[in-house]
């Protein structure tokens, strides 16, 4: 018969063996969330957005840095 390893309930962690364990965790990694690099000044930008830092969007200048 197919014995299905599945924990259905709380296991003491002596009856987990590290490999399960860390096959387990193999899949808890923290994921960034989509972003990208402007193609201007290179800083870190959320996608289809205008940069903030050099007002650039697609490599042509929409927003213009104001003068001080
Ligand atoms: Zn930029």
């Amino acid at each position: 018969m197919m014995q299905l390893n599945i924990q259905m309930f709380a296991v003491p962690f002596r009856k987990v063996s590290k490999t399960r364990k860390r096959m387990r965790r193999a899949h808890n990694a923290l994921v960034t969330p989509g972003m990208t690099v402007c193609k201007d000044c290179g800083a870190q930008i959320k996608p289809h957005r205008v940069c903030p830092k050099c007002g650039t969007y697609k490599g042509k200048v929409v927003v213009k840095e104001q003068e001080v």
